[in-house]
């Protein structure tokens, strides 16, 4: 692949160059990258924003996360948090910081990533910051979304006797980077050797490229379900759990054998002798949904596919806890996976 140095480009010109095949998807959108801001024609709706900072070697290892794999998760994950809140995204700005490593052809792999998520999803790129890092890639996201203030859900609102539900399967992305980091260390010692992954290139997107389960909130909406709480799986399971839980003043009840694990990174558990349900509690990054329903609505979801039903909402007395297979009852800690490494 040819290089082309960043100080090739001016600032206006790199903006330019990373941006003019963007298209606005959206008719709330009346002007995007270009002006000192974007405008977003206001309606009756709320309008909801999200950031996320990621910084290289903390929240992402450009050894074996593809530039453009890259790009993409960094949109999904900043999607994912207003998907969560029920609402639907409209907009997303990017702001990146770089040092003279990276070169344009690897912005520009950064770039068809986020173009991908924002085309795959709808979402109109309207505008970011550029500036120069002296060490490795900075990369911030808003995402900007809409929901009519009665469809808004929180993380507060779970009540003693709602079901609780994941919309997915869990522990694939986390043994995705288990994978990733145990190849990462034999290449290392021994660059000859070409990673094995092909087998599991199932957990391993999972990780490097993951979706947004915008399915999810169309399903619901069609099915006339307003989810009393609801968050998106990023810290894992069980930490995710304990925010609904805190936030909504309750406890929660969940069976071990109701909790979906991903085929293929059960049979990676095995392989480092990790175990399979642990994996998919304390796992992150799926960015799977995580929801209670009123008991009113359980008729109407149990119509409707690929819903996991785990277990109850409780009195806050009786805490947060694991019905395990075998009848006993476990406290569910706060081991929220800390992202990458
Ligand atoms: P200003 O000097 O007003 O901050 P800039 O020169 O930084 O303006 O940006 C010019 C336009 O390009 C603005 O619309 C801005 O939102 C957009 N922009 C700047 N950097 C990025 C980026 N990394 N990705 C997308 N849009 C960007
Ligand atoms: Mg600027």
């Amino acid at each position: 692949m040819s290089r082309t140095e960043l100080n090739q480009l001016g600032e206006f010109a790199l903006i330019e160059h990373l941006t003019h095949e963007i298209v606005i998807h959206n008719d709330e959108t009346l002007l995007g990258i270009g002006d000192d801001a974007a405008i977003i024609e206001n309606t009756s709706a709320c309008t909801l924003v999200s950031t996320d900072l990621l910084i290289e070697g903390i929240h992402f290892d450009l050894m074996y996360h593809p530039l453009k794999h890259l790009g993409y998760k960094a949109v999904i994950v900043n999607l994912s948090d207003i998907i969560a809140m029920n609402a639907i995204p409209k907009q997303i700005t990017v702001s990146i910081a770089v040092s003279n490593r990276f070169s344009i052809e690897a912005l520009e792999e950064l770039y068809k990533g986020i173009k991908l998520a924002c085309d795959t999803y709808k979402i109109d790129l309207i505008g970011g910051d550029t500036s120069s890092s002296h060490k490795g890639l900075i990369i911030s996201i808003t995402a900007i979304g809409v929901q009519q203030k009665e469809k808004i859900v929180k993380r507060s609102g779970a009540k003693i006797g709602d079901y609780i539900y994941v919309s997915g399967d869990l522990g694939g992305a986390y043994l995705g980077l288990q994978l990733l980091e145990r190849e990462k260390k034999i290449y290392i010692e021994n660059p000859g050797v070409q990673p094995k992954l092909d087998e599991n290139r199932g957990i391993i997107e999972k990780f490097l490229k993951p979706e947004i389960r915008k399915d999810i909130i169309t399903m619901l909406d069609h099915a006339k379900i307003i989810p009393t709480s609801m968050i998106d799986i990023s810290d894992g399971l069980s930490s995710d759990l304990i925010h609904i839980c805190r936030q909504s003043n309750v406890g929660a009840s969940i069976e071990e054998a109701n909790v979906p694990i991903d085929q293929e990174a059960q049979l990676m558990a095995l392989e480092f002798h990790l175990d399979p349900i642990t994996c998919a509690l304390s796992g992150g990054e799926d960015y799977e949904l995580l929801f209670t329903i009123s008991p009113s609505d359980h008729e109407k979801i149990k119509q409707l596919p690929s819903f996991y039903y785990i277990g109850e909402i409780v009195s806050p007395e009786s805490g947060v806890k694991l019905k395990t297979s075998k009848g006993n009852l476990h406290e569910i800690t706060a081991q929220g996976w800390k992202h990458f490494n």
